[in-house]
């Protein structure tokens, strides 16, 4: 509220007020829609909230995104920005928004997105990738430390059959280097799929590790239907732990995963969690033996320590304390149980996992700044 109040000292107001009045004055909007995923975006938003409220106080302001959905589960609903922002949205806002345009949303659950009002070359990216979600929430949603669990979310996936005509008829007008695929995690199903009926563009995404993956022939299917690179949340390296966290994961079925991606030419970035409740620094070890075995099937890795979900079961378990006061985040601190908290997990990542000599060059290796999203233009599947 007082990003908005002070919206004049935010650094990012002064580049994007000009573009915003020339937009308002070239089509006036009745309604402006800010789209609030991640909370190092809040700050921002609310800054450009607070302009336009003050430059146009008569166009509604709507407020959706992830971070506001997960904010409305806490509320019950609740816009807890009434006053400044008219209407916060959970979950999809494409029916929201019609609606709010007198439009009726009925028989097209899944509109197919429309880019073509943005600049797609004025990106800092070797060529254009194109966005695509193909499921909102997860089917897994098991997970003790994910918000998909904590929230409750429910899994809808877009009719398979229409991810690929969306695709192609995005592609056309588009015609992208790459497809990110945005899911928290593409369904069994979607990866069958898509390793039947390539998109034509490569691609990568979000997946769980499964026995599927172990298959070396689905594994070449995939890699021949354009898939590129996976991103795996394997998280542990410990079965205990994998066990505790309800991963459904087996550790030797994501050695037979990785062999199988690697032996495809299929790229792997492997995401691993520290800190966890049911993590001490000998589980942790076994995670660095794990990573070093398998080094040289790994092309990229994103090591994070552990955040608590604030709503999750765990957090009734353990003792909890917030990260800061007025804190607006998803996630809480806590004591941890075996004391394996922030700071030893954060030395053993610097002085040990990273330094390992066989961990080392996967480290080096990230893309800077972009990690992630530039890491399969690095793979040579041109
Ligand atoms: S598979 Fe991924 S998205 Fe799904 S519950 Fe687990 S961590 Fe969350």
């Amino acid at each position: 509220m007082r990003a908005a109040r002070e919206y004049r000292s935010n650094p990012f107001v002064p580049g994007l007020a000009g573009r915003i009045e020339a937009l308002v004055e070239e089509t006036p909007p009745d309604a402006v829609g800010l789209s609030l995923n991640y909370l190092s975006q809040a700050l921002g938003a609310f800054a450009l909230i607070g302009f336009i409220r003050d430059r146009f106080p008569r166009i509604a302001v709507v407020l959706g995104g992830g971070l506001v959905t997960s904010w409305l589960g806490r509320t019950g609903g609740r816009n807890p920005f009434a006053g400044l922002v008219d209407h916060c949205v959970a979950g999809p806002g494409e029916g929201f928004l019609l609606g709010l345009a007198g439009v009726s949303a009925d028989g097209e659950p899944f509109a197919r997105p429309d880019y073509s009002g943005f600049p797609a070359g004025g990106y800092l990216s070797p060529g254009p990738v194109l966005p695509y979600s193909a499921s909102s929430g997860c089917h897994w949603r098991r997970c003790t430390f994910c918000p998909e669990r904590a929230e409750g979310q429910c899994f809808r996936p877009v009719p398979e059959e229409q991810v690929l005509s969306d695709l192609r008829a995005l592609a056309s007008g588009m015609r992208p280097s790459l497809i990110h695929f945005l899911d928290s995690t593409m369904s069994p199903r979607l990866l069958e799929h898509l390793a039947r009926r390539s998109p034509g563009v490569p691609w990568y995404g979000f997946t769980r590790v499964s026995p599927l993956l172990g298959d070396k022939d689905f594994c070449h299917a995939l890699r021949a239907s354009g898939c590129v690179m996976l991103k795996l949340g394997l998280e542990s390296g410990d079965q205990g732990v994998l066990d505790a966290l309800e991963k459904g994961i087996q550790v030797d079925e994501a050695s037979r995963a990785l062999r199988a991606l690697n032996g495809a030419g299929i790229g792997t970035y492997v995401y691993l969690l520290f800190g966890t409740p049911a993590e001490n620094a000998e589980s942790a070890r076994r995670t660095l033996a794990f990573t070093a075995e398998h080094g040289g099937l790994i092309d990229y890795l994103n090591l994070a320590v552990f955040n608590l979900p604030a709503d999750s079961e765990e957090a009734g378990r353990l003792k909890i304390r917030p990260f800061y006061e007025g804190d607006l985040s998803l996630y809480a601190d806590f004591e941890h149980p075996g004391n394996w908290g922030r700071r030893p997990v954060r030395d053993f990542l610097d002085r040990e996992f990273r330094r390992h000599p066989a961990i080392a060059p996967i480290v080096r290796r990230q893309p800077p700044f972009f990690t992630s999203n530039h890491a399969p233009f690095f793979l040579n599947f041109c």
